[in-house]
């Protein structure tokens, strides 16, 4: 049963996911005075909690959907939504419009198996129904009832992953409402930091790590360096299982940092295994006018940190698989980037398959492993994993790098939040687990109004 926070004569919100739990975002927002029904996300639960709720969305009765980003948490039920009858607009900013086809094409692909002909149908009709937002501007939404006042849509940078956005509502009733999607934590390399807005009346806040403080950024490419340099003395593959979208393009980002101050070996191939990944990388660099000054100061120093030289980029499948017979077969040092990034299905698994029995190997998980996963298997120091119904055993070194959260932290959350002025009158947290809010509340109940 989806849950309600607000129900007054202006504003009902009805969460149909995401909100006790940190995936399956979708947000339904009644603006009473103006007949306005909007969607902040439709996304999909992810692992564990994909088995907790079907979402059953009427789309002939929603004006417009509002995408914070392109993560399938957060936009994975738009086909779902469109064969539900919606036929407005979908609102987000221009990146986020190119990236969103590229993962819901895969979701298509891997969930029901779809012909390229049926996929593209449907990839063109949601890019027929895109309308892209600049940031830091307002978009009128115009009211369905007479003579009502209309309401204000207006996108502000999130600082997540590449076209990320927090959603601010200006009410037919001037109040404003704030939806955090999910927010970038602060000091990251390639992109701003977010900053919050200049005014929320109520704020609905992310709380994925609520609880937990992560790693220093600023260390976390000399803990990389660290154990790259560690591994490379006894030879082997570097297996680096990674997100398609934000934590591969970090990880490049750093690698290339690397190579550039002469800490790496500029003979060492680092390849990108990941058809995926090779096309968000490819809008990340497209969108370079959204990137932070430090990333854009490389760029003039005429660097090219998301397509350096030593970086090889492995498309067909037959590529694929002659690499991993040949790192199998000799040994040869090398960086492989590819996902899936919690090693559930993508073509890391044939990397493990072939590589976890060989002590020369090194895995460094640099992301988020959920549990009955692989990923998290292989943290946890199993001797013994199942791939494909084959028993393998482990041999190889595992290593754990955190500082590569997409998240906020509890402290940029916090900061976030003292950063509004007057604070909000109310705040609603959501996108986290239970144990994680209860600990955020702690740290910002006594900032409201
Ligand atoms: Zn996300």
């Amino acid at each position: 049963m989806p849950n309600t926070s607000i129900d007054n004569d202006i504003l009902t919100v009805i969460h149909h996911g995401g909100y006790r739990t940190v995936t399956g975002s979708c947000h339904q927002l009644d603006i009473k005075p103006s007949g306005l029904r909007l969607l902040i996300d439709c996304g999909q639960y992810q692992g564990d909690e994909a088995r907790e709720a079907r979402v059953h969305l009427n789309g002939k009765g929603i004006d417009a959907l509002i995408l914070t980003h392109a993560h399938i948490d957060h936009c994975g039920l738009l086909p779902w939504l469109l064969a539900a009858g919606f036929s407005g607009p979908i609102y987000c900013t221009e990146a986020t419009a190119a990236l969103v086809p590229l993962l819901i094409n895969d979701t298509l692909k891997l969930q029901l198996n779809m012909r390229h002909g049926d996929r593209q149908r449907i990839l063109k009709r949601i890019s027929q129904l895109m309308v892209h937002l600049p940031y830091n501007t307002w978009h009128r939404l115009k009211p369905k009832q007479k003579g009502q006042s209309a309401t204000y849509l207006r996108l502000q940078p999130a600082g997540h992953i590449l076209g990320s956005a927090y959603v601010e509502l200006k009410l037919p009733d001037e109040r404003r409402v704030v939806f955090s999607g999910d927010l970038g934590p602060c000091n990251t390399p390639l992109l701003p930091d977010p900053k919050p807005p200049a005014r929320a009346d109520i704020l609905y806040l992310e709380s994925t790590y609520g609880d937990k403080t992560h790693q220093s950024v600023a260390t976390r490419s000399q803990r990389l360096e660290a154990i790259i340099q560690h591994s490379l003395q006894d030879g082997g593959a570097i297996l680096i299982p990674a997100f398609s979208v934000g934590r591969t393009q970090e990880l490049l980002f750093d690698i290339e940092q690397l190579i550039y101050q002469k800490q790496l070996d500029n003979a060492l191939p680092i390849i990108l295994d990941s058809p995926m990944a090779q096309q968000v990388t490819r809008q990340y660099r497209h969108f370079k006018k959204l990137w932070s000054k430090e990333a854009n100061a490389k760029l003039n120093q005429h660097r090219h940190p998301l397509a350096f030289d030593q970086c090889i980029t492995i498309d067909a499948h037959s590529q694929h698989q002659a690499l991993v017979n040949r790192l199998k077969q000799t040994g040869e040092p090398a960086i492989v980037v590819a996902a899936s990034g919690m090693c559930q299905g993508g073509r890391i698994m044939n990397y493990l398959n072939a590589l976890l029995p060989d002590p020369r190997t090194d895995v460094i998980l640099a992301g988020y492993q959920a549990q009955h996963t692989l990923g998290r298997e292989l943290q946890q120091g199993k001797k013994q994993v199942w791939i494909d119904n084959e028993a393998i055993n482990v041999q190889a070194q595992i290593h754990t790098l955190s500082g590569y959260s997409a998240h906020a932290d509890q402290t940029d959350l916090v900061n976030f939040v003292h950063g509004i002025q007057p604070p909000p009158e109310q705040i609603q947290l959501i996108h986290g687990e239970p144990d994680s809010q209860r600990m955020l509340l702690k740290c910002i109940e006594n900032i409201t109004r």
